[in-house]
Formats: C-alpha cells, structure tokens, sequence
C-alpha cells in the first residue's frame, strides 16, 4: 500500500474516540488541514510513514492554540505601576460586579427615566466630573489620543494651533503630537525652542488665524539645563487676552496629590482647574486609575460644540467604559482611594512593602538565595518622566542560573519580573498582596 493510500479518510478519523470531547465541526476543519498538510509532506517526500496517533496529536495540539485565550492574567513584578503592556491600570473587582449588573441588563445608557425619553450618554459621567474638578462640562472618548485628536478636529481645522517645539512629543506606539495635529485637520504653528519657549513667543505667534494655544504634557523625557517653558496658568491667561481657546492635554491627569515630592512638579487635575482653562484633557487609564478612555473637561460652550462633531459617533465609549469610571470617579468623590488599586499601590508605604516581601522571602528561601532590597522604580504610563519612586523588591537567584535564563522560566509561568545590576527582581510596588500566595506556588513550582 502505498503511503498516500495510508492517509486515514475524514469521516472515519474524526469519529476516533480520542476527538469525543471536542466540538466536532472544528476538530474536522483541523483535521482536513493537517490532513493535507501530510499529504503535502508525502508527495514532497518530507515523510515516510503515517502515524495516525501523531495526526490526532496534532490536530488536538492546534485545537487547543486555537481555543485557549490569549489575552491572560499575568504578575507585574516590574514595579511599573501604570505598565502600558501590562495592561496599564488594574480595575477594582467590585466595580466590575456592580458593572456587571448594568451591562448584562437593559440599562439607561441612553435614556433619561425622570422625563421617560431619549436621554444622553456622557450624563452619567458628568455629574461626578463636575463635582470632583469644578468643569463646567465634559465628555468621554474612546482614549486620549482621541481626545486630542476630537478637539484639534473640532476647533483647529485650516486653523492654527500654537504649540511649543518642546512639546512635540512622541508617546509610546507611535503617537506623534506633530501629526495626530495634521491628521486632524490642524495648521501646527512651532514656536520657541527645543530648550526654551517664552511667553512673548505665544503672544507673538497669535494672529487673525490662531484658534487655540495648546500645552502638551512631557511624558516620556525631560529636558534639562538651560530651558525654560511657560506654565499653563500662564499660556491660559494669553489665550484669554487674545481671545483664542487654551487646552492642556495632560496626558496622565491625576486628581489626588501625588505622594514623594512629586506633587510640585506635577501639579494634579485640581491645581490646574485653578486657572479657569478652557479645555483639559487626560487618560482614564493612567493615573486616574480607570479603563482605557479619553476624558475632556472644560467650558460647557466649547463641549457643546464638540458633542456635535459627526467624528464623536466613531470615538465614543459603551456602557461598560462608562459604568467602570463612573464607579472609580464615585470613589474619588466619596474619598475612597483605597478602592483605586492604582493610587494604592502608589501610596503603600515602604515598611508595608517590606512586610510583604519578607513574607515572600520566607516562603521561597529554602528553594532560592533572595534578599529583600530598597530599589527605585517608575510610575510609568508618562506620568513622571524620569522621576523614580522609592520602592521594596526581593532579589533572586537560583544555581547559577543567570538573570535572563531565571526571566523567562518565571516569564512562561506570567510572572513578569526586573533585571537589573544583572539581577533579578520581584519589585513590591505594583505586586498585589494576594499574589504573593500565587508567587509562591510559581517559585515552588518550576525550581523544585
Ligand atoms: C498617554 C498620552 C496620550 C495618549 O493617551 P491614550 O489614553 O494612551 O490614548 C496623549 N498625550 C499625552 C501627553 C500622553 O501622555
């Protein structure tokens, strides 16, 4: 019998009690292709046998790829609290169950239940928002990015907007300050320097065309030495002299003060509101703390005329988006920070860091050599560029293995962890408290 008559026929294949389990209309669409597949390896002399347990192998093999989800659970042990590819904020898991209520029912996302009529889908944020910063108005977008891009849109098309040469940023995945503007329809007018931007360049840079003075928030780098930059208090007060918008896109807005000495430096969504600015813009998913979104605050006139940009209807959010960050702006405004996981582990003080990491030291140091350390970390999400944060990790060692090699064994088990100095780290800031159990069960499990 030749090889190719060898090759098992469909129907009978896919009965093997093997497949019993399975879904039968997708066990039979893997089975034709690796069917072929072994055909194909037969004809080009690839193969010289057919082994019919080792096709079923494969084809359970590729239903099991197929099937098993992608996106997971993993341990940051980075201690990068806003981790953009870890997911950047975690959300609290009581949101998510009185959010479940809502979007496995029929809701009131858009519908107004005093005057039993259509009602409108960003109310249900407004009223907190109003509350927490004072703004007169606000609206929620699909992110930042397409906030920025909604208002330029809005309010600067075959107009000019006044931007500092200092903060044409580019943020990580390729988000270009200079040509989101020109994608939106923007005339972007560069003033100042690299280094240093002065007052006088706005004042000088407005004429019969300007729209808008746009401040962008330095993200990702700092410059130093020699520079200088205008405040946004004051590029609001020139805007107003001269009649033209103001808008900050903060990038990372926060609401609380932040902790280490940053608060100067980075002044929260609340200072700023002080200035009285027409348009703010920030994350819902940096230090916020929320989902992924977009957040516009500001002057009602100006929101109005945004509301009724078409491009709204491509950017707008669920009803899922909206009633997570309705629950995490509620925590703010009833002061229950410990509800955001983001601010808590920005606020947890280093001796219960340290706690933490001696309970993880004495479960695992009969397997590995570690020590509790002070380290410094970042924030991240563009929050504080360059700015690090003091923080407690337990440093690692096994054998001799070395620091990439112990990486990727824990890496393949979800625990995301640090190298540095050649060594690695588990850093407590952004590892739960009841992770350290899951932590344990991992270390246990592939060094032993
Ligand atoms: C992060 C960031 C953005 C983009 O925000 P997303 O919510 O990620 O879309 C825009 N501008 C600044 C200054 C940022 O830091």
């Amino acid at each position: 019998m030749s090889l190719l008559q060898a090759i098992p026929k469909i129907d009978k294949f896919i009965s093997n009690k093997k497949f019993e389990k399975y879904p039968i209309s997708l066990i039979t669409k893997i089975s034709k292709k690796q069917i072929d597949i072994l055909r194909k390896d037969i004809l080009e002399k690839k193969v010289d046998e057919v082994n019919e347990e080792s096709l079923i192998l494969n084809v359970i093999k590729e239903y099991e790829e197929i099937t098993s989800p992608s996106l997971q659970a993993v341990i940051n042990a980075t201690g990068i609290i806003v981790h953009t590819n870890l997911g950047r904020s975690l959300i609290n898991k009581e949101s998510f169950n009185r959010v479940i209520e809502v979007a496995t029912s029929y809701n009131n996302l858009e519908y107004d239940l005093q005057k039993g009529k259509r009602g409108e889908r960003y109310a249900h944020i407004t009223k907190t928002l109003k509350e927490l910063t004072g703004c007169e108005d606000a609206i929620v977008v699909n992110n930042n990015a397409s906030a920025v891009f909604l208002i330029l849109n809005t309010f600067c098309k075959n107009k000019e907007v006044v931007v500092s040469r200092g903060e044409l940023v580019e943020i990580g995945g390729s988000f270009r300050v200079p040509e989101v503007m020109s994608q939106s329809g923007a005339v972007l007018k560069e003033i100042g320097t690299t280094n240093k931007t002065h007052a006088r360049d706005y004042e000088n840079a407005v004429n019969e065309n300007t729209s808008m003075l746009m401040k962008v928030h330095k993200s990702n780098y700092s410059i130093e030495g020699f520079t200088s930059e205008v405040d946004f208090e004051e590029v609001v007060s020139i805007a107003k002299q001269n009649n033209v918008i103001d808008y900050y896109d903060m990038g990372s807005g926060h609401i609380i003060d932040l902790p280490f000495n940053l608060a100067q430096k980075e002044p929260s969504i609340t200072q700023i509101m002080k200035y009285n600015p027409s348009l703010l813009s920030f994350s819902g998913d940096k230090l916020l703390g929320s989902v992924q979104a977009g957040i516009i605050i500001g002057k009602k006139e100006l929101i109005e005329k945004i509301k009724k940009n078409q491009l709204l209807r491509m950017l707008r959010v669920d009803k899922i988006t909206l009633a997570l960050l309705e629950d995490n702006l509620n925590s703010y405004v009833k002061g229950n920070i410990q509800d955001i996981p983001t601010l808590n582990m920005l606020f947890t003080s280093l001796e219960t860091l340290e706690q933490r990491a001696n309970i993880l030291k004495s479960n695992i140091e009969d397997i590995c050599s570690c020590e509790v350390i002070k380290t410094q970390t970042l924030i991240g999400g563009g929050t504080t560029p360059n700015k690090k944060i003091p923080s407690i990790a337990l440093s690692l060692k096994y054998q001799n293995y070395k620091p990439n090699k112990i990486e990727q064994i824990l890496r393949k088990e979800n625990l995301i962890v640090r190298i540095e100095n050649d060594t690695v780290l588990l850093d407590f800031r952004s590892i739960q408290e009841d992770e350290i159990v899951k932590i344990t069960q991992i270390i246990k499990k592939v060094f032993s």
